[in-house]
């Protein structure tokens, strides 16, 4: 839930690799699950007033943070990013079809574990005091930029940041797609430009949040965001 816009800073090669594997993983089953005992679970607990029964609608901002008892199976991709189980079939077969467009996306973050998070908040931080910035300066600056742990649904393993590959698409062309079509697999467009007011989070084309289909396909046709549409239902 960071506002930095993503780069691709890392190599480009272990990205594409990441691709890759996506394809070859849904092909060989086996190679799948063999790595997934390499990934510990996730157990965190979302406790909030729009809890629903249905954990893909759960509601994850900063006023309604992860707390615990939430469980998931990751799945491990090579380029070191891992999505929860539940959201990869519908991640895999909306990269194929994209790919069978021409187009080629990259999945530049997915699950992010609480000490991930606060590495990222300590990171940043450090940035702020690099840059000449008091502790308790950088500390307030940060929080603009990074959701601090619990807030972010990185957290939840069921959000993903979707990037090109820049040796072969550009993000424009990735967002754009996206923006489209992303609903027909499950996948809304978590912070619109239009909804910052209402999301707290500035614009990220990148953001996709996995809600299943029905609720994604109402989402996108109604023009509201999650919040909008938790309150709704
Ligand atoms: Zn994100």
């Amino acid at each position: 839930m960071k506002k930095k816009r993503p780069t691709n800073n890392a190599s480009a090669f272990p990205l594409i690799v990441c691709t890759v594997f996506i394809a070859a993983a849904v092909s060989t089953g086996i190679a799948l699950y063999s790595r997934q005992q390499d990934i510990s679970n996730v157990r965190a607990s979302v406790l909030s007033e729009t809890d629903t029964s249905d954990q893909m609608l759960v509601l994850v901002n900063r006023t309604h943070r992860i707390t615990e008892e939430y469980s998931g199976e990751l799945v491990k991709l090579d380029c070191g990013k891992s999505v929860d189980s539940r959201i990869y079939p519908e991640l895999q077969a909306m990269f194929d079809e994209m790919r069978s467009e021409g187009i080629y996306p990259i999945v530049n973050e997915g699950f992010r574990t609480k000490e991930d998070q606060e590495q990222m908040m300590e990171d940043q931080i450090n940035a702020y005091i690099d840059e000449g910035y008091s502790r308790k300066k950088a500390e307030k600056l940060a929080k603009n930029i990074v959701a601090p742990v619990g807030s972010s649904e990185h957290e939840l393993g069921i959000a993903v940041d979707i990037i090109a590959d820049k040796n072969l698409s550009d993000n424009e062309t990735v967002y754009n797609w996206l923006a489209k079509n992303a609903y027909k697999y499950g996948f809304i467009q978590r912070y619109p430009s239009n909804k910052t007011e209402i999301t707290g989070i500035d614009y990220e084309p990148w953001h996709y949040r996995y809600v299943g289909k029905k609720a994604a396909s109402e989402i996108y046709e109604q023009g509201v965001c999650l919040e909008e549409y938790l309150d709704e239902n």
